[in-house]
């Protein structure tokens, strides 16, 4: 049976041309959604498949709030309404706090935090006058356990997590959900390419990544971006109508705290 979930919605995903957001991207579409699609490039290997599925794709930067505000009032004026946003756009910073500069602060926090802030803010304008809608932010099982090497990053997206929550808080009031799925390690995406290609020696690099988390490590794989988008479609959707202000972890147990010794 063809899943139509979400026919007659409008969504709008950030980061939208690889990793979690394409495929996010590509699951709501096949879901009925139409899809808005904004992220800083675009990737000639994704133009096929969005033209086929209807994608409607923008180059934007996230941490400028008029790209945001663009956005929402382009998909508003060509469908007439918004249904649910995906804030997915992020990077990646590992480094060790005493070298993080100022530049990096901005950065990270400006794609990672701001981006998704004000991604809300416009979406939840727009919702405040229909019958409500959806949000989900991608967070990182660093959003609910910091780590120690990527201590910027680790911050920007804790910070994510209490936002959600703040405005989950809020907005349950106007039929506005806003939740959070806090991934990792997923592979095949440009994030954790980036990772692997940094490390002085990529096979035990990706064995230690898989190790980091017990599920990863039972599977002996890492995530998927689809299992990912899988998640962000169900808290988007009407199957989680009373889900909202959640950190949902698909992480394979990686922030629960400290395995049993294998
Ligand atoms: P990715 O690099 O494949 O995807 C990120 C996308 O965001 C890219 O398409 C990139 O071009 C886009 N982007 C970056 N800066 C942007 C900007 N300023 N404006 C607009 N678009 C921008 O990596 P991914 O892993 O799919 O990342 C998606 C989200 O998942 C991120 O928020 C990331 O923090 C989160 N995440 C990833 C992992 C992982 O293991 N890969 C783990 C936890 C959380």
């Amino acid at each position: 049976m063809t899943e139509t979930r979400f026919s007659g919605q409008t969504a709008i995903i950030t980061g939208g041309e690889s990793g979690i957001g394409r495929s996010t991207a590509v699951l709501m579409a096949e879901w009925g959604a139409k899809v808005y699609l904004t992220d800083i490039r675009q990737l000639p290997e994704n133009t096929a498949r969005y033209q086929e599925l209807g994608i409607s794709r923008s180059t934007g930067d996230v941490r400028e709030e008029a790209v945001l505000q663009q956005l929402v009032d382009r998909a508003v004026a060509e469908t007439g309404r918004l249904d649910l946003l995906v804030n997915n756009a992020g990077v990646g910073m590992v480094k060790p706090v005493t070298e993080v500069t100022e530049e990096d602060w901005d950065f990270c926090m400006g794609v990672n935090l701001k981006g998704a802030f004000f991604g809300c803010k416009h979406a939840i304008r727009q919702m405040l006058k229909g019958d409500g809608g959806s949000i989900v932010n991608v967070a990182s099982n660093a959003g609910l356990l910091p780590r120690a090497h990527d201590p910027l990053y680790s911050t920007s997206k804790q910070a994510v997590v209490g936002m959600t929550k703040s405005l989950a808080l809020c907005h349950a009031k106007d039929r506005i959900r806003i939740n959070a799925v806090c991934p990792g390690p997923v592979g095949e995406t440009g994030m954790m390419d980036a990772d692997i290609e940094k490390a002085d020696d990529s096979d035990q690099f990706i064995h230690d990544v898989i190790h980091a988390s017990p599920g990863a490590a039972a599977w002996n794989r890492m995530i998927t971006p689809e299992e990912v988008a899988e998640s962000i479609a169900w808290l988007c959707s009407d199957a989680a109508l009373m889900v909202t202000g959640t950190m949902l972890a698909i992480d394979g147990g990686k922030s629960l705290g400290v395995p049993p010794a294998s």
